[in-house]
C-alpha cells in the first residue's frame, strides 16, 4: 500500500470514529514493509479515557502483533522477558549495548499531528516514520488544543500550567536501586 492509501485508511477509521460518536476525528494505522499492522481510533467519548487516542490504541495492538508471546503475569513466566533486542549501533552514545526492538522498522499514519501523549510514545515504541494528514494548527482550529502542550513542556517547571516539583528523593531511589541492583534485569 501507498502513503495515500495508508493515510485514507487512517481517515476512513477517524471519521467512523466521530460518526458513531466513539470521539474525535483521529485515527491511525502502522505499517511495516508497506502492510498495516494495526489500526486504532480516538475513542475518548466512548470510554471517558482521556488516554484513548488512537495512536496509543494502535500501538498497543501493533505490539501484540509483533510481540505475541509476551508473558502473562502467570508465576512461571516472572521475571522473563520475550521482548526482541537489537545491538546499540556502532558509534552510538547509548550506555546500554542493546535495545528492545519495540516497533522498530514500523510506520504511523495519522489524520491530525500526534499530541505530546502520542509523540512521546511513538519515541517509545522506536517507530521510524511518522506520517499526518492535518497539522497541530488544523486540530487547534476545530476545538482540540494539543499545540499548548508543546508549548508548555519548553517551559521551566515553575512556570508550568499543572504544579510539579521534585519531593523526597530519597524515597523514589529505593526502586530505582532495586532495577540497578537486579543482576538479570531487561534494559529496554
Ligand atoms: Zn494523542
Amino acid at each position: 500500500m501507498d502513503h495515500k492509501e495508508l493515510m485514507t485508511e487512517a481517515v476512513r477509521l477517524a471519521t467512523e470514529s466521530v460518526e458513531n460518536g466513539w470521539g474525535g476525528p483521529f485515527g491511525a494505522v502502522i505499517t511495516r514493509d508497506g502492510e498495516i499492522v494495526a489500526r486504532g481510533q480516538n475513542r475518548v467519548l466512548l470510554t471517558g479515557d482521556p488516554t484513548a487516542h488512537a495512536e496509543i490504541e494502535t500501538i498497543r495492538k501493533a505490539v501484540q502483533v509483533i510481540n505475541p508471546e509476551a508473558p502473562s503475569i502467570a508465576e512461571e513466566h516472572q521475571n522473563e522477558s520475550h521482548l526482541k533486542y537489537v545491538p546499540r549501533p556502532e558509534g552510538s552514545p547509548d550506555p546500554v549495548a542493546e535495545r528492545a526492538r519495540m516497533l522498530q522498522g514500523c510506520s504511523i499514519y495519522i489524520s491530525g499531528a500526534p499530541c505530546p501523549m502520542c509523540m512521546s510514545a511513538i519515541y517509545w515504541s522506536r517507530i521510524g516514520a511518522v506520517y499526518f494528514s492535518r497539522s497541530l494548527e488544523d486540530t487547534r482550529a476545530i476545538g482540540f488544543d494539543d499545540s499548548f502542550q508543546y508549548e508548555d513542556f519548553g517551559k521551566p517547571l515553575e512556570e508550568r500550567r499543572i504544579e510539579i516539583k521534585q519531593i523526597h528523593p530519597e524515597i523514589g531511589a529505593r526502586a530505582y536501586d532495586a532495577w540497578t541492583n537486579k543482576p538479570d534485569r531487561h534494559a529496554y
